[in-house]
Formats: structure tokens, C-alpha cells, sequence
């Protein structure tokens, strides 16, 4: 058998500033579906972005998912409507005065049903989009359709954009219009949908401002545009650099923190309203595996995967994992978007909850916001209901964790300080010559 040929590719410039200068941060092969080659990525000189270099052919991109691709195959939506009578009213409640579904609000809701519906916010606020405009929802990258099932149980009508035909094939019927092809070449006219979704689509494409541009311009007035990407700058790849499950090569093009993200969001003509992170432990088991086998502890990797070991592990992450979220060290950020001419536009209905979600400490996930301050007229609204108050994020969320005074600083800052003193990264031992060391934080 002959041996497998790397996939072609070329030698671009950084994405978002055009700077050809870059040193090189991680290297890895496709640790998740083998496809042939070693591949890096390098850090832009001019603007500090990490992005793959050299990258995949744009001709050969589509090489890059088999068959098999986890977002391509038959999806399973999280219904909210699922479970007892009881659960239902809980968050159909929770949608109503968390989510913004006016239309799902029952005033007869018991106490306990409100108590209810507080602890499934969290998972809610995660699986369901805040209701926006007159409910037109297009998802981007829509794979196999999860999200737009989602949608469409919520009462959205719903779009997709997917590239992949065969799994546009099983997105279509949650969709009443489905693009398969590219996002530039969408037929949506500008300005139809009021809420638009990219889910771990972003860090896939080889211009990220362009499709960002197009999302927001396909934006209503007072529309949303959501981004969810893999965050570069959080513990995950801080502790394990080019082991850091969420590296992904060479299916990931660009790997984001929430700095870049918002860099790419401003050169694209939009704002970034809210920013809310999230870390589960099994990201962290991905990593640790990567990270053991990179050093040839394939034992001590068996070990870590089996029962017991793997029980206390995870029992030891979910005691910490909500700290890293709230300290803006998440493995994944989720952004709200609005176009930077529709300022203020952002506030009340629709925005996460965050005060409310706090309290609820249900689930092994976290995320979190900060603490942001309340937008007077959403507060007054919720006062005047009689409900307890939510507090929406602050604009500012985008940045450096901590580094607008937003009363965080006391925990990321030891946080931080802990990273960069103990763990691996600091005197770090990457497996391959090639990989040099991450100087700083990304
Ligand atoms: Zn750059």
C-alpha cells in the first residue's frame, strides 16, 4: 500500500491582517480522523492571531470530513419540550421570562414551577436561542440540522446554509429553506432574518471576516447574530498546548480567544454585545489523552480512562470547572453579535441571563458572564412583572477577562498567576522539534 499523500496547501498570510510574519506555535497530525499530514499553526506577528499555516488547499478543504463526520450524521435536537407535564411548564416558563418567549408565558405558574425552571435555565439558556423580531432564524453550517430542530420546536421558521449535501439532505426537514453550498453564495436577501447562528463553523472557514460580514448584513434591525467557537486563550490549551483538543487540525483554520474573535467581529462591521463561556470536563479528557500519548504514556492514558480513576477526576473538574468559566478561561466562547451602527440595540429580551443563571447550579457545565451591569429599562421590566431580576452582560464582555474592573479580576487574576507559575505550559515540553514554545498567552 502506497503511503497516504498529505493533503496540498498553501503558504497564506494571516487571515485578518494580511501580516506575512508569524512564528510558529503548535504542530500536530489529525489526532480525530487521520487525514494524511503534519500540520501548524502559527501566531500573526502584526495582530497576535492564531491561524493554520500552511493550510489546506481551498480545493481540498471538504477532504478534510469523512463519511463519518460527527456534525454530518443523523442529528439529535435538544428538544426543550421533552419529559414530564411538570418539567414542561418549567421551561416553558423559563423560556417566557429568561429567553424572551412572550407566547409561552403562563401566569398561572406555581412557585415550584418558577423554582424549576430556575435551575434548567442553565441548560436552557445553552441549548435554546433568545427569541428575537418576528422569529426568522437562519443557522450557518446547520450540518445535519440539531440546531435548526431546535429551533423549529421553539416556533422559529426556520433556514439553513450547509455545505456538505449529504448532510444538508437530513437538515432539510427542520428547514423551511436550505442552502447547500457556500455562505457567500446564499441567495437570502439582506436584512431577512432576526436571529442568525454559526455554531463551530467560524474556525472552519478560510476568511472569517467575510462570512461574519455576510452574517451580519443578512441581520433585521435589532437582529442577533450568535458565534460559537473553540476558545484558544482558555485553560484547555494553556495546560496542554498542541494536545489541546480543541486544535482540531487540520479541520480548524483559525483558533480564536475572545480578543480575536472580537477583532474579527469589528473588522466584519459588527460589536460583540455578550460573551459567555463554557468548559465541560470531557474537553479536558480529550486533551489529557492527547497530552499522555504525546509522551508515549499510553498506559498512564488506559489508566485515566478507566472507572474509578476516570470518576474522581471529573468529580475534581466539576468543582473547578465553573471557576474557570467565570474567570473567562472557558473551552468554548459564545458570542452575541449586533452590527456596530445598531448600538443599544442589544438590550432586554433575548439576552442570556445571567444573574438567574448563576444561581442555578445545576448540571456538570459551566458558564458564565461576569458580572455586568443591569441595563436599567430590562430591570424595570422584570421589576414591574414581579419576577426576579436578570442582569444582561456587559458590552465589554469580548475582552480580556477581568480587565474592564468588572469585579472578576479577584479570581481570574490568582487564576491566571497559578497557570503561568505551575503548570506545564510554563516549562513546557512540546513532543515535536518543530512546535515551539507559546510565549505568551494567545
Ligand atoms: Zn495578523
Amino acid at each position: 500500500m502506497a503511503a497516504p499523500v498529505p493533503l496540498p496547501t498553501v503558504d497564506a498570510p494571516c487571515f485578518l491582517c494580511g501580516e506575512a510574519a508569524a512564528d510558529p506555535v503548535w504542530a500536530t497530525p489529525d489526532r480525530a480522523f487521520s487525514a494524511p499530514g503534519l500540520y501548524s499553526v502559527m501566531r500573526c506577528r502584526g495582530c497576535g492571531f492564531l491561524y493554520q499555516r500552511p493550510r489546506v488547499a481551498d480545493d481540498h478543504l471538504a477532504d478534510c470530513y469523512p463519511d463519518h463526520y460527527p456534525r454530518h450524521q443523523e442529528p439529535s435536537p435538544r428538544l426543550p419540550f421533552k419529559g414530564s407535564p411538570a418539567r414542561v411548564r418549567a421551561v416553558r416558563w423559563a423560556l417566557a421570562t429568561a429567553l424572551g418567549y412572550e407566547a409561552l408565558r403562563d401566569r398561572r405558574a406555581s412557585a415550584l414551577t418558577r423554582l424549576r425552571a430556575r435551575l434548567l435555565l442553565r441548560r436552557l439558556s445553552w441549548d435554546c436561542p433568545p427569541w428575537r423580531g418576528q422569529g426568522r432564524y437562519l443557522d450557518v453550517g446547520c450540518g445535519s440540522g440539531g440546531a435548526l430542530g431546535v429551533a423549529r420546536a421553539l416556533g422559529w421558521r426556520t433556514a439553513g446554509v450547509e455545505v456538505d449535501a449529504a448532510a444538508a439532505d437530513k437538515a432539510r426537514r427542520f428547514a423551511d429553506e436550505l442552502h447547500v453550498g457556500e455562505v457567500q453564495t446564499a441567495p437570502f436577501a439582506p436584512a431577512r432574518f432576526d436571529l442568525v447562528t454559526a455554531f463551530h463553523v467560524l474556525e472552519h472557514v478560510p476568511d472569517p471576516v467575510g462570512m461574519t460580514r455576510r452574517m451580519l448584513e443578512w441581520l433585521a434591525p435589532g437582529g442577533l447574530l450568535i458565534v460559537e467557537v473553540p476558545n484558544a486563550g482558555g485553560l484547555g490549551a494553556r495546560l496542554f498546548g498542541c494536545a489541546w483538543s480543541g486544535l482540531e487540525l487540520p479541520r480548524h483554520l483559525s483558533h480564536f480567544t475572545p480578543q480575536s474573535l472580537g477583532d474579527v467581529v469589528r473588522r466584519a462591521g459588527g460589536r460583540i454585545a455578550w460573551c459567555r463561556h463554557r468548559a465541560q470536563p470531557r474537553w479536558y479528557f480529550w486533551s489529557l489523552r492527547h497530552w499522555l500519548r504525546d509522551r508515549g504514556r499510553n498506559g498512564l492514558a488506559r489508566l485515566a480512562e478507566r472507572r474509578p480513576v476516570h470518576g474522581v477526576l471529573k468529580f475534581g473538574l466539576e468543582i473547578a470547572l465553573p471557576l474557570v468559566a467565570r474567570a473567562g478561561r472557558g473551552e468554548v466562547i459564545r458570542a452575541g453579535v449586533v452590527r456596530a451602527a445598531a448600538e443599544g440595540e442589544a438590550s432586554g429580551y433575548g439576552d442570556p441571563p445571567s444573574g438567574a443563571r448563576r444561581r442555578a447550579a445545576a448540571g456538570g457545565e459551566a458558564s458564565e458572564d461576569g458580572e455586568p451591569p443591569e441595563r436599567s429599562e430590562a430591570a424595570s421590566r422584570s421589576r414591574r412583572r414581579g419576577e426576579r431580576r436578570w442582569r444582561t452582560p456587559r458590552a465589554e464582555r469580548g475582552g480580556e477577562p477581568g480587565d474592564g474592573g468588572d469585579g472578576l479580576a479577584a479570581i481570574h487574576k490568582p487564576l491566571d498567576n497559578w497557570m503561568r507559575a505551575t503548570l506545564p505550559y510554563g516549562r513546557n515540553r512540546f513532543p515535536r522539534p518543530d512546535a515551539k514554545r507559546l510565549e505568551a498567552a494567545p
